[in-house]
């Protein structure tokens, strides 16, 4: 059992839906093991401009069922710096804290690993908080099963348009480097073809499907782009594929931000309230440069090292095969 006394939590990069029910398990479960909670604002800019608060169970009360999060979020380029990282150091040390919660996703633990290799006194934990749901050693991350759901609502109203008006519909997802919310959300509305940023999909078989599609007497087609695709966005997509298909009438959707906003899901609040409340425990037990994750249906510990191998991160290929045989 290490002795540490105050902790602070802070939400980092992209915001994601569920990071507040996680702030909240952060915050009550420290209060309950008698540690002090100094929340930090706006990530780790906030370490350096020595914007934090205390906290107490009351700052985060009413707060599960709310999107983004109360902390605030931001890219913060100054904390690559060793003079940032500095800054942020000696900040810490002034208010005596001892070890951090990030909630964030691979950059916000690239830098929580760095620092806490240059200041080992500072023990930190990760919670994966990114809608990308792109790191290892856990299977979700926070976020991803509500923009997931968000998508999966705008499908379902596109379907209908589309059904009505013989259309096909090219709609961009978020996604640079991860196919994740692109896979899932296309399963679960049917799809005809799903383009992902691991697989390059050709343009003559994409062509090929579509028109099969039209020959099987099929009133729509959705072509999900996710943003990473090699090919570019879903205008340049539809752009290529526009000429050779001349039944449907070709519209583009790009959902944005909406994707980031929203009441985490039930998952998702869940899944927040774990992970936060796993992060504290791990910190009380001497735990350091870890990630609290979710694994089956077991919260687990690992090394940010670990968690940081997203290169080993495979998008499933059973699924992906799937998509093709129900879309027929
Ligand atoms: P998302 O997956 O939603 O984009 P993220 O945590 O990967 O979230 P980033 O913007 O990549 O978002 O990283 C968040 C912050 O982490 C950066 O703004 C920066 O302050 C810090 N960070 C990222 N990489 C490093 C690094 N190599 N060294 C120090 N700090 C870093």
């Amino acid at each position: 059992m290490s002795k540490i006394k105050k902790i602070a939590v802070l939400t980092s990069g992209g915001d994601a839906p569920g990071m507040n029910p996680c702030i909240r398990a952060v915050v009550r479960t420290a209060i309950y093991h008698k540690l002090d909670v100094v929340g930090i604002r706006q990530g780790y800019q906030g370490l350096i401009d020595n914007n934090m608060y205390d906290m107490s169970p009351r700052s985060v009360s009413n707060i599960l069922d709310l999107g983004g999060t109360i902390l605030k979020t931001a890219r913060c380029l100054p904390f690559r710096t060793d003079e940032g990282m500095e800054i942020a150091y000696n900040n810490l040390k002034a208010q005596g804290i001892e070890a951090l919660v990030v909630i964030g996703g691979d950059g916000t633990f690239t830098g929580a690993l760095r620092f806490s290799k240059k200041y080992p006194d500072i023990a930190v934990m990760g919670v994966p908080g990114t809608i990308d749901n792109d790191l290892c050693g856990t299977d979700y991350t926070l976020g991803f099963d509500t923009a997931t759901n968000t998508v999966i609502e705008a499908l379902d109203k596109i379907r209908d348009t589309a059904d009505a008006h013989d259309r096909l519909f090219f709609i961009e997802v978020m996604g640079r480097d991860s196919g994740c919310i692109a896979l899932r959300a296309g399963i679960s509305c049917g799809a005809e073809a799903i383009l992902l940023p691991e697989k390059e999909t050709a343009i003559h078989e994409l062509i090929a499907s579509l028109k099969a599609g039209e020959h099987n007497k099929k009133s729509s087609s959705i072509v999900i782009v996710a943003e990473g695709d090699k090919h570019g966005g879903a205008y340049d997509v539809a752009q290529m594929v526009k000429e050779e298909i001349k039944n449907y009438d070709v519209k583009v959707t790009i959902l944005g931000h909406l994707q980031r906003g929203g009441s985490p899901s039930a998952f998702d609040r869940i899944l927040g309230s774990r992970l936060g409340y796993a992060a504290v425990l791990g910190l009380i037990n001497g735990e350091t440069q870890k990630m609290a994750g979710l694994k089956g249906n077991s919260v687990r510990l690992t090394s940010l090292e670990e968690a940081l191998m997203v290169h080993e991160y495979k998008l499933e290929e059973d699924l992906m095969q799937m998509v093709e045989i129900l879309s027929i």
